[in-house]
């Protein structure tokens, strides 16, 4: 197969006017924490650090959280719909128009390809606030009653394989609904969600209704146990969760969660093969495999077995990873050096217990951190690599006879957020996803978004949905 040579074409930094160091967005300013902590935000994939940012402890948690009250009850949950969802427009408009430098700021902050930033995050982000804006002055319609009231303060806490579309997830139902928020971004990727507070300020948004605390597991524990928040929203590892969970029961506080998955990818023999390779390559390799949702278990028909492994191999060698902002690059850097040992420990894990990997030859950069795409076959449903969520660009390929047996397997895990079926049976789509013990099952395709479709788990992939209608029911009282 001729081998395409292409010319760097990197989206340039330069557009990206970084401070070297950020407050905390507490009532409308950037304020310096409390007690002085500070972490460094740094570039996955060269290890510079882009810039200090503030880590928020106790104290700023109980500002923010009394700025949002305020707001709450002077200005946002008295403001009718319609004028709330002005300032919605407003917000999705601004990202529209700033989508280029925020899609370069969260490539370098996350690592993930520019390609992807700049063509599925951003554009994603501003249609959720331009989605969400469109119900605000329509909630009395949307199915829960005539007139449905606001939670109040929302604390919510997200990761840092989307920040900004996470981020765009959470704030904007939360405020169509009339709810004022206290966010916290993941500790390794705070920049885009600081950039949007400054997006708040220039859409000249009330102050309090949006703050934004930095800092890690601690400030986001505070956050959560605050008094004061009648909502909890979170979406981060299944673990985390149940601390969550744990943290708020027994009180008022209403809660969802977005927590992990594991799911199935699977692709019948009388699938189109080629469409079905990009599919569990879009289903695995897409954002580094940091995607809650990600196809990590491949379920192959043994009869297409050879062929689609062959195929499957041949279109690997063709990604390309590295510098993510450059325009061709497939696979950017992992996001941080903690989850790459993470993805280098269960891979180990894989080896030991008699899996093969398989990674097509491809050159890593020295500094930063990377790690090659790769499958491993040979692998039963009782590996782990088989029942652990991995996070990176690692797929487990598991084979079955009948379609029976293809359901059993992709049931047989204790998550259930998504699954993608490949046949050309329309029959079968139906049949197969109506077993399938999952949020969200793709056919014939894999990794679709889309503001107005609701996204969420069964059992330890966590509760409640996000998006679409179902989205304002986890905002509304
Ligand atoms: P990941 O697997 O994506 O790293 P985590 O669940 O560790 O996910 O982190 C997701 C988010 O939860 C991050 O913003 C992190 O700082 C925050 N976090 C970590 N520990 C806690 C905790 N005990 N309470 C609340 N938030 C937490």
């Amino acid at each position: 197969m001729p081998r395409f040579e292409y010319a760097p074409a990197p989206e340039s930094r330069a557009i990206v006017d970084l401070r070297s160091w950020y407050g905390l967005f507490i009532d409308g300013e950037f304020v310096p924490p409390a007690d002085g902590g500070v972490r460094k935000s740094v570039n996955p994939a060269t290890e510079e650090v882009l810039a200090e940012v503030a880590e928020a402890g106790p104290a700023d948690v109980d500002r923010a959280v009394s700025a949002a009250r305020t707001a709450y009850q002077r200005v946002w949950g008295p403001m009718p719909g319609r004028e709330r969802s002005k300032y919605l427009f407003r917000i999705a408009r601004i990202i529209a128009e700033r989508s280029r430098e925020l899609a370069v700021l969260e490539s370098l902050d996350n690592g993930k390809p520019i390609r992807e930033s700049r063509d599925a995050d951003l554009p994603l982000v501003a249609a959720h606030f331009f989605y969400y804006a469109g119900w605000a002055d329509k909630l009395g319609y949307a199915g829960f009653g005539p007139d449905p009231r606001p939670l109040g303060v929302a604390g919510q806490v997200i990761p840092w394989n989307f920040p900004l579309l996470m981020l765009a997830w959470k704030i904007a139902p939360a405020l169509a609904c009339g709810n004022t928020v206290v966010l916290k971004p993941a500790e390794t990727t705070p920049l885009t969600a600081l950039w949007f507070a400054e997006i708040c300020q220039q859409a000249e948004l009330p102050p309090g209704v949006v703050n934004i605390l930095t800092g890690a597991g601690p400030t986001g524990a505070a956050l959560v146990s605050h008094p004061d928040i009648d909502k909890v929203a979170f979406t981060g590892s299944t673990e985390v969760g149940r601390q969550i969970a744990r943290a708020v029961a027994g009180t008022r506080k209403r809660v969802t969660l977005e927590l992990g998955g594991k799911a199935a990818n699977i692709v019948f023999d009388d699938a189109a093969l080629d469409q079905a390779v990009e599919g569990i390559v879009n289903g695995i390799f897409f954002n580094q495999g940091h995607v809650c949702c990600a196809g990590s278990r491949l379920l192959v028909q043994e009869s297409v077995y050879d062929e689609l492994l062959a195929a499957l191999k041949r279109r690997m060698g063709t990604l390309r990873v590295g510098d993510p902002l450059d325009k061709n690059t497939d696979i950017g850097a992992i996001n941080s050096g903690t989850q790459l040992e993470r993805i280098r420990t269960l891979s180990q894990i894989g080896e030991q217990e008699g899996a093969q990997p398989w990674s097509p030859p491809c050159q890593l950069p020295e500094r930063g951190f990377w790690f090659a795409p790769t499958i491993f076959t040979g692998v039963t449903q009782a590996h782990r690599i088989a029942r652990e969520e991995i996070f990176g660009p690692v797929l487990s390929v598991l084979t079955f006879r009948t379609p029976a047996e293809a359901v059993a397997k992709a049931n047989n895990t204790p998550y259930g957020l998504s699954a993608g079926i490949w046949t050309e049976k329309g029959s079968r789509i139906l049949a197969v996803a109506d077993q399938l013990r999952a949020g969200v099952v793709w056919a014939n395709t894999f990794n679709k978004f889309d503001p107005a479709s609701p996204f969420g788990g069964y059992r330890e992939s966590g509760y409640g949905r996000e998006g679409g209608r179902h989205g304002l029911e986890a905002y509304l009282g």
